[in-house]
């Protein structure tokens, strides 16, 4: 058959090796035996064995991985322990002593803190761009010593866009996108010539806040090179979460449509409360990339940020929200809302924090699948 539409391929992917079961089996199992010792040589020395070691590789594991390469139109994906096993791995992976990275300033704050202490200490060059500046990843690539351009599009919380034909378009780095916030379902970063898209699988794609985990989607060369240095960095997913992110991924199609069409109601019911004083999201009018987000992004996505007029009645409003609760993370079924400058970006500089928009009034929402209508009472008595 034609390549599947990802509604499809989130409903019967990687269920290539149950044999025959419709859910896929969990091999809750550390180490598998050999039949003879030459067959365990064999293992010990191949790539990505998927019945030797769980460290190495694990049949649950690999269909789940297999899943998010079929979303993510990929050769292969590479599952890690979390979202930031696979930054950390990556970057580990692929950059040495000497080498530069160009990365957005719109990241993910273990991401950003990544970059900003764990890189310089081995060595490892960090240039922050602007994402939404045009030519800026560009501008920055220094040819012969740039290794890694690393993006994070729509960008966490400000929903940010960086241009992914742009990524696509460099040459001589490996560019790496994360993808988190968009999911398979809204963007798919490798059709734009990108060398990997990242996930945090801790997210929408597990997305029931029973899993984490992160995976890497790309070229089946690039992803053997990543597993080689990633079984020494240890960062391997659990079977268990790889199974629950399994059945997570099946629903996908309808959960990231729902919640979608969610957050743009809720984003056009924030822009006009009085108490606000602007919102972030790709799929409103007033987003300042609108044309990219069209070009890229098939749907808004279920995240959005809005500013308080009064930033002082920011852990005000959080505090006053009945239905909604407040936890940092997203994706998931329940409708989560958080405080971007005293949380997830709390470890920035304050100028940091301030040029990339995380303001002491800034809300950061997760739509789930409530229905609209209980949302939006919720947040009206909140914001009153
Ligand atoms: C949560 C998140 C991460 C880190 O993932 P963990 O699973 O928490 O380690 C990375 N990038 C983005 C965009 C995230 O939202």
């Amino acid at each position: 058959m034609d390549r599947l539409n990802n509604e499809t391929q989130a409903a019967i992917a990687g269920r290539e090796q149950a044999g025959g079961s419709l859910a896929p089996p969990l091999w809750a199992t550390t180490a598998f035996s050999s039949t003879d010792p030459a067959e365990a040589a064999c293992s010990a020395g191949s790539t990505r064995p998927s019945r030797f070691y769980t460290r190495y590789g694990n049949p649950t594991i690999n269909a789940f991985e297999e899943a998010v390469a079929a979303l993510e139109g990929a050769e292969a994906a590479l599952a890690f322990g979390s979202g930031m096993g696979a930054v950390a791995s990556t970057v580990m992976a692929l950059c040495s002593q000497g080498d530069h990275i160009v990365a957005q300033r719109q990241l993910y704050g273990g991401t950003l803190f990544f970059l900003q202490t764990v890189c310089p200490r081995f060595g490892i060059d960090v240039t922050l761009v602007d994402a939404t500046e045009p030519g800026a990843f560009r501008e920055a690539v220094r040819p012969g010593r740039t290794m890694l351009v690393l993006a994070e599009t729509p960008s966490n919380p400000r929903l940010a866009l960086a241009d992914l034909e742009e990524l696509g378009s460099l040459r001589g780095p490996f560019t790496v996108v994360d993808s988190t916030f968009a999911t398979p379902m809204i963007q798919r970063p490798l059709e734009f010539g990108v060398s990997l898209v990242l996930h945090s699988a801790t997210k929408a794609i597990a997305g029931h806040n029973d899993a984490t985990l992160g995976v890497i989607a790309g070229e089946s060369d690039l992803i053997d090179a990543v597993w080689a240095y990633s079984t020494l960095h240890g960062s391997v997913a659990s079977p268990f979460d790889s199974w629950n992110a399994l059945r997570g991924i099946r629903t996908l199609g309808v959960r990231v449509e729902r919640s979608s069409r969610t957050a743009l109601a809720l984003a056009r019911f924030l822009e006009a409360h009085p108490a606000v004083a602007s919102v972030s999201y790709p799929g409103l009018d007033s987003h300042p990339q609108r044309g990219l987000a069209a070009r890229q992004m098939s749907a808004g996505g279920g995240m959005l940020s809005f500013e308080l007029r009064d930033a002082d009645r920011a852990h005000g409003v959080l505090e006053a929200l009945q239905l909604v609760r407040v936890a940092t993370s997203l994706g998931g079924p329940d409708t989560l809302m958080c405080h971007p400058a005293s949380t997830t970006h709390a470890g920035l500089a304050a100028d940091l924090q301030q040029s990339i928009g995380v303001t002491a009034g800034l809300l950061r929402v997760s739509v789930g699948l409530e229905h609209l209508d209980d949302l939006v009472l919720d947040l009206q008595t909140a914001l009153a």
